[in-house]
């Protein structure tokens, strides 16, 4: 049976490579061939930031209020093609259907939803200049947005990026990663079905060095919003850099999961689990450091571990507990994590092996791990692994727990477990990280802006706030002497 294959999508219609050369995504359930793909080169992302340019003055044109109007269509129509996005997502990820179904409800259609009903209260200011003088600013949009996004949630990553460009009056160029982006190329599509002019929403597939690339470093763009590795993201700013664009970067995380002897447990415990494994840890504000006071350490662990035990894996369309990690290349990456964790001398609690039973066996599974005696200076304490593999810490008073907790060159996120408020806001106000869960994990909302710290980034992410980030400021001072 022959494949389906994907073009690009420039201009409002699918568009083959200008190379026509096609690469295979794979399930990672199966490690079989799933869909070909576009192999996007300079002169593809030429052509998408060129239809960029030209529907700029197109949706410009588009009042505020119909460009709300229809970002709300948008994700009336990600929820009507719910089933299949996610199964998409799920074929192309490995992720569990569920956790795809999550993503396509609670992440792109609300985006599209709460980023739509923002255009119309996009303001400027006016500010009181001395003089007889007027001075208001305006906020304008930037142009065109290169948007670089990860395998981890194409929909996720894409939307969390597109609404709020789309929202401020960009139009953007989106290269998803190799590894997964057809339920990107089909949003584009969406896109273009309810409404969106032709242009403003273009989608080229293809690899980082090639097509990421040469977008990053295009001189027709306006601004970048990067999503992925440190190391990436730092060639991408220096990309831009030659062309003096403004990028937006969030990069890993290490978060820690910090669980003072005073917290819930049950309620530490439900959460602690997704925190880590939920996409089979491949998030980037996974709780992928458990923190546990000395007191509770034990019993909790315990619990922990036995809860593990119990989860289930498989593929994506089964709904399983974990599903397989993305790729063969994140397999041997997790698998290599695993080995420095045994040589570094922590304890394998559970886990620690890649999953080859019967129809598994082709596919990217790992087991869920968990390394208790974790010192802080260990790779697996350091390092972001983005698997199912969790590191256990002990600590014995707060300032212990911050020392771990900020100890690492990352700063997305952080866990607290206190029934205490003002360890509660002590923590807070001490972590360095952009995000901050007390008593829970994961963020409420996309109403509330995540930052980053230290080389997890910068620039918001959700939130109102950021539709900021995807404008310029310009001033206006009239004299009236
Ligand atoms: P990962 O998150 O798998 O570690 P990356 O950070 O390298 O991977 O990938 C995130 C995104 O950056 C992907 O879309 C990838 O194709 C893209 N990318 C990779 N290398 C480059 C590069 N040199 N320039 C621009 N984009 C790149």
């Amino acid at each position: 049976m022959s494949l389906t294959k994907y073009d690009h999508y420039i201009a409002g219609a699918a568009r083959a490579p200008a190379t026509n050369r096609y690469f295979d995504t794979l399930d990672p359930s199966t490690g079989e061939p799933l869909a070909e793909v576009a192999e996007g080169s300079a002169d593809d992302v030429d052509r998408a930031v060129r239809a960029a340019r030209d529907a700029r003055n197109v949706w410009g044109k588009v009042e505020r209020r119909d460009r709300g109007r229809i970002l709300h269509r948008i994700s009336g129509r990600i929820l009507e093609e719910l089933e299949e996005l996610a199964r998409l997502e799920t074929l192309d990820t490995g992720f569990p259907l569920r956790e795809s179904e999550f993503v396509a409800r609670e992440v792109a259609a609300r985006h599209f939803e709460y980023y739509g009903g923002l255009p119309d209260k996009l303001g400027g200011e006016t500010v009181p200049v001395p003089g007889n003088n007027v001075d208001f600013t305006l906020r304008e949009p930037l142009g065109v947005v290169a948007a670089i996004i990860p395998w981890n949630g194409p929909l996720y990553a894409a939307s969390r990026c597109i609404a709020p460009a789309l929202a401020a009056g960009n139009t953007v160029v989106v290269k998803p990663a190799e590894e997964a982006m057809l339920t990107v190329l089909r949003l584009a599509e969406i896109a273009t079905e309810a409404g969106l002019p032709d242009g403003v929403l273009n989608v080229v597939t293809g690899f980082g060095p090639a097509a990421g690339a040469a977008l990053a470093g295009h001189p027709d763009i306006d601004g970048v919003s990067f999503t992925g590795s440190i190391e990436t993201g730092t060639t991408v700013m220096k990309l831009a850099a030659d062309h003096v664009v403004p990028v937006g970067l969030e990069l890993g995380g290490k978060s820690a999961n910090i669980v003072f002897s005073d917290a819930n447990l049950d309620a530490a415990l439900l959460w602690t689990l997704p925190a880590i494994f939920s996409c089979s840890g491949q998030i980037c504000v996974a709780g992928s450091r458990l923190v546990l006071h000395e007191d509770v350490h034990d019993p909790f662990l315990e619990r922990l571990v036995e809860a593990t035990r119990k989860l289930r894996i498989g593929p994506g369309l089964e709904n399983p507990d974990l599903g397989p990690l993305v790729s063969d290349g994140q397999l041997d990456r997790v698998t290599d994590y695993i080995e420095a964790g045994r040589q570094e001398g922590a304890s394998l609690e559970t886990g620690g092996r890649r999953v080859t039973d019967g129809s598994l066996a082709e596919g990217y599974f790992v087991e869920p791990t968990i390394f208790s005696g974790v010192k802080h200076e260990m790779r697996i304490s350091q390092e972001e692994i983005f698997g199912p593999v969790l590191s256990v810490l002990s600590f014995s008073d707060a300032e212990e727990a911050l020392q771990i907790a900020n100890g690492t060159q990352y700063g997305l996120a952080a866990g607290v477990w206190t029934s205490d408020l003002k360890t509660a806001h002590y923590m807070a106000r001490s972590l360095e990280a952009g995000s901050v869960y007390v008593n829970r994990y994961f963020p409420a909302g996309l109403e509330a802006p995540s930052g980053a710290y230290k080389r997890s980034g910068f620039g918001s992410v959700d939130g109102a706030e950021t539709l900021r980030r995807f404008t310029r400021v310009k001033n206006v001072v009239i004299g009236l002497d």
